[in-house]
């Protein structure tokens, strides 16, 4: 094995990322890039992605940064065939975008319901709606390609006023494990990442005062996971051999007990 593929071993790979303009997904595209991979970088903040690329592609990288609403599904699909066209298609898709809005189920923030349900459930499956086909074809055409789901570890554990996030999230594990077992025969890799705490801006949409006061105990008393820390397992399982589908996985802060 060469130097070059050790060091670059997503070199030849085309890697698309949600929710990049901020938190893991902007710490695992740029990773991803590290690693050798073209990064197609999707949010709705253009100008968080317009940096993201001029850094990526400071460091010798190479990215696109496509501004796109996932919870819009006809921008997502033209998103996919501008990637189609201008880069052959995609063979991993970390399909991350998501939102944390936890609130007692008696104020009945419908709202905020919604919107976890259109971005983390809706918005998901927009991105694998449109993906799929070029993951398949890639699978087919070089033997190995990767969806990866960011769930969380609400999707297992019980936390009052966490239901909707939890159930948004319980949705994105067990959808992964049946899409596992749909597509792994055709040598499509899927994963569900199931993070703990990690800090990004995701504690900063949260409005209800029970849940902020939450979060700010818990930065007391624990050490929180970065976004790079998830980046790091982002690459791992991407850079496995073809034959190793790390189908789920936990990461923890260490001090942080469930
Ligand atoms: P951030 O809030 O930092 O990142 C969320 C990303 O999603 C941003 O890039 C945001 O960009 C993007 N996004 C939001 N709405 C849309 C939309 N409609 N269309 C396209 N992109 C959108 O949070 P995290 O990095 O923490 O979150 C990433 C994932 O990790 C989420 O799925 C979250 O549920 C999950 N997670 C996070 C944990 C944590 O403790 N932080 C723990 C467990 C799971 P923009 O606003 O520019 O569109």
């Amino acid at each position: 094995m060469s130097t070059q593929s050790v060091a670059k071993p997503l070199s030849g790979r085309v890697a698309v990322v949600t929710g990049a303009s901020s938190g893991i997904g902007e710490a695992s595209a740029e990773h991803l890039a590290a690693l050798g991979a073209k990064v197609v970088v999707l949010a709705r903040r253009a100008d968080r992605l317009s940096e993201l690329v001029d850094r990526i592609e400071k460091d010798g990288g190479d990215a696109l940064a496509l501004s796109v609403d996932v919870t819009d599904a006809a921008a997502v699909q033209s998103a996919a065939d501008r990637v189609a066209t201008e880069l052959g298609g995609a063979d991993l898709l970390f399909n991350n975008a998501g939102v944390m809005l936890p609130a007692p189920v008696e104020e009945r923030p419908i709202g905020q319901w919604q919107h976890q349900i259109e971005l983390n459930i809706t918005g998901l499956m927009n991105a694998i709606a449109a993906f799929t086909p070029q993951l398949v074809a890639a699978a087919a055409e070089r033997g190995v390609a990767d969806l990866i789901n960011t769930s969380s570890i609400a999707a297992q554990n019980i936390y009052p006023n966490f239901a909707v996030y939890a159930g948004t999230k319980a949705y994105v594990t067990h959808l992964s494990r049946h899409l596992r077992a749909e597509l792994g025969s055709k040598n499509v890799r899927v994963s569900a990442v199931e993070p703990g705490i990690v800090g990004t801006e995701l504690q900063s949409h949260v409005t209800d005062e029970g849940a902020l006061q939450w979060l700010a105990g818990a930065k007391e008393a624990m050490e929180w996971l970065t976004p790079e820390d998830v980046a790091q397992t982002i690459g791992f399982i991407a850079t496995l051999p073809p034959r190793v589908n790390l189908q789920q996985l936990t990461i923890m802060p260490t001090g942080q007990a469930s």
